[in-house]
């Protein structure tokens, strides 16, 4: 049986690394994990040997060999075998969901905040971990991401949007839920989530561009995400994108903020259209054909290409994958995407695809349960 304990595999090493490969990229063939860390087969049956006897490891059928070798077997983890919650803490509420070890969701709910001090939200995460205990499953861990700056122990150092500083945040909900917690910026999140088990999972280089509240960019080299210190400022935010474009409120002119954002976009159509309208009213305008809500909306598409252009420039990343809760945006608005991308890369430049991260709209809660996963895979 595997060990109920708070560590996934017991000792750090390849034993470790096999089941990493397996809980990436499973199921695999045998060959094929021999093959990616650079095993020989006797190695490879060696390791995985305690690996299926402690149960971690499950054997799950066969897949004929090219040319006339044996079929080799194939390896997955138990997936269903452990879950975890991931939250989003925004500033009127909580979200959160349950995935298994492979970070499906399997649950889904949401608390609204009626305040942002530390003490009344973290009753508010204690009733929705209890509210998925209910339902009959028992996390392993729990991951929080932030919009903001998180330094190491779990502690928020700066998130604006609830006026926090400084506040330990994954000791409190650790000792009001008894649930081992994770704390980290949400862009960092979601790009660790897309590297480990999403459509750009084994792409060595990849950038992620958030939609929503805010504008996020994130960025893995070498199967690792870049971050530094800085990482949760939102220091892509306010790149500029349009001399003739809106304000944002710090003052830029038609910067990624003012241009991009759902409250920018959802702004700058209500001012058009003389009445009040969501972000989503005013995609669904466009999508009408309304003329002013279109001018709107292709404007910031064309501000969207110009700013994965210059993310592809920059960084050379092999894939741009587009997220957030705003990312509909790159859907409504995908001609004029594709407009100001190519006339800001050269026309010699290859090609770099663009596709839409898979969450439904879950992206945030689904990556800050891949904290929770990478801590306790890889812990040891
Ligand atoms: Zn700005």
């Amino acid at each position: 049986m595997q060990a109920e304990g708070s560590v996934w595999v017991p000792e750090r090493g390849t034993a470790q690394a096999v089941a990493l490969e397996v809980l990436r990229h499973g199921p695999l063939a045998r060959s094929d994990i021999a093959r990616r860390l650079g095993l020989s087969p006797g190695s490879l049956t060696r390791l995985a040997a305690p690996l299926i006897e402690s149960g971690l490891l499950v054997e799950v059928g066969e897949r004929a060999q090219p040319g006339a070798g044996r079929p080799s077997r194939l390896l997955d983890v138990r997936a269903d075998s452990r879950h975890f919650i991931g939250m989003k803490l925004t500033a009127t509420g909580v979200a959160g969901v349950v995935t298994d070890l492979r970070a499906s969701v399997v649950a889904e709910a949401g608390i609204a905040l009626d305040s942002a001090r530390p003490d009344r939200v973290v009753d508010r995460i204690g009733e929705l971990v209890r509210s998925f205990v209910d339902l009959g499953y028992e996390p392993t861990m729990l991951g929080i991401g932030v919009g903001g700056l998180v330094g190491s122990g779990g502690v928020v150092l700066s998130a604006p949007f609830l006026g926090w500083e400084q506040v330990p945040l994954g000791p409190l909900v650790q000792q009001a839920t008894g649930v081992r917690t994770i704390v980290d910026n949400d862009l960092v999140a979601v790009t660790e989530c897309e590297n480990w088990f999403g459509t750009a999972s084994g792409v060595d280089r990849f950038a992620v561009v958030t939609l929503g509240a805010g504008v996020g960019y994130g960025l893995v080299v070498h199967g690792r995400t870049v971050v530094n210190e800085d990482s949760g400022i939102g220091l892509v935010g306010h790149w500029p994108l349009d001399p003739l474009g809106p304000l944002c409120p710090a003052g830029h002119r038609g910067c990624a903020h003012a241009l991009l954002t759902d409250t920018g976009i959802a702004g700058e159509v209500s001012s058009a259209l003389g009445r009040t309208v969501t972000f989503d009213e005013a995609l669904d305008a466009a999508q009408a054909d309304d003329p002013a809500a279109r001018r709107v909306v292709t404007d910031a598409g064309r501000g969207l290409g110009r700013l994965l252009a210059a993310v592809a420039n920059l960084t050379v990343p092999q894939l741009i994958v587009i997220g957030g809760e705003g990312s509909r945006l790159a859907v409504v608005a995908e001609a004029a995407v594709q407009e100001g991308f190519h006339a800001d890369r050269d026309p010699r430049a290859h090609d770099v695809p663009l596709t839409m991260m898979s969450g439904g709209g879950l992206d945030w809660c689904r990556g800050a349960a891949v904290l929770a996963i990478q801590e306790f895979a890889q812990g040891a």
